[in-house]
């Protein structure tokens, strides 16, 4: 996608979770897609604002798109951002959106510091930090979904993952062993347009703030 041109901001959303409670945040802002992002097959999407234009994909790529200018601004979950490896990119906002918790789960008798753990997550970057920090060694499994089968069937002693209600945990037989950190969706904003786009980028950040003081 060629970088977008002076006068326009293209904003990346995360797919899923967070899409749906952005939209409404964004229409806060006077801004809503032309169509419906979940229903359209266009990558990049006019809004209801002259020049703001989004693009919806998948969370772990916002913080690329974002650093690299493709996107000038992203809207992209707390955990994406620590498992990102780079800070090409301001985050000046907590949206306060799509929140969970980023734990570490597994059996009730599960230990979680005993030499050679094997910890499956799709977080591999966090959770080997965690584990270093706690000077447990740990050997970590790659998975791209559904973590809570990883315990169940063998792969691993724990994994590392975002819980919301708890439900999956416990319909599986898994308890949260430890807290990670709290997640909610950031803003994020390229270094290059934080200084070009600048005034356009303030205005954005400014209705943002707005709509969630509002609690949109
Ligand atoms: P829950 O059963 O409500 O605890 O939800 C757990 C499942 O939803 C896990 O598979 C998580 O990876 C996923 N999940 C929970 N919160 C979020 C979020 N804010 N964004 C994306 N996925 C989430």
């Amino acid at each position: 996608m060629p970088a977008a041109a002076a006068d326009e901001l293209v904003v990346a959303v995360s797919k899923g979770r967070i899409l749906k409670d952005a939209l409404p945040l964004l229409a806060a802002t006077g801004i809503v897609p032309v169509e419906d992002p979940e229903r359209s097959r266009k990558l990049i999407l006019d809004t209801s604002v002259p020049g703001i234009r989004l693009v919806v994909i998948r969370a772990t790529d916002v913080p690329t798109y974002v650093e690299y200018g493709a996107a000038d601004v992203g809207i992209a979950g707390k955990d994406t951002l620590l498992e990102y490896d780079g800070d090409g990119y301001y985050e000046p906002l907590d949206l306060g959106i799509a929140k969970c918790k980023l734990v570490v789960a597994g059996r009730p008798e599960a230990a979680t510091t005993t030499a050679r753990l094997r910890v499956a997550t799709k977080y591999s970057a966090v959770a080997r930090r965690w584990f270093a920090e706690k000077g447990v060694q740990c050997e970590v499994i790659k998975l791209y979904g559904s973590m809570e089968l990883a315990p169940l069937v063998g792969l691993a002693d724990l994994i590392v993952d975002l819980v919301d209600t708890g439900n999956t945990l416990k319909a599986n037989g898994l308890v949260c062993l430890e807290h990670i950190c709290e997640v909610s969706s950031r803003l994020i904003v390229n270094k290059a347009a934080q200084k070009t786009k600048h005034a356009r980028i303030a205005r954005l950040i400014a209705d943002l703030s707005r709509a969630i003081g509002a609690g949109t």
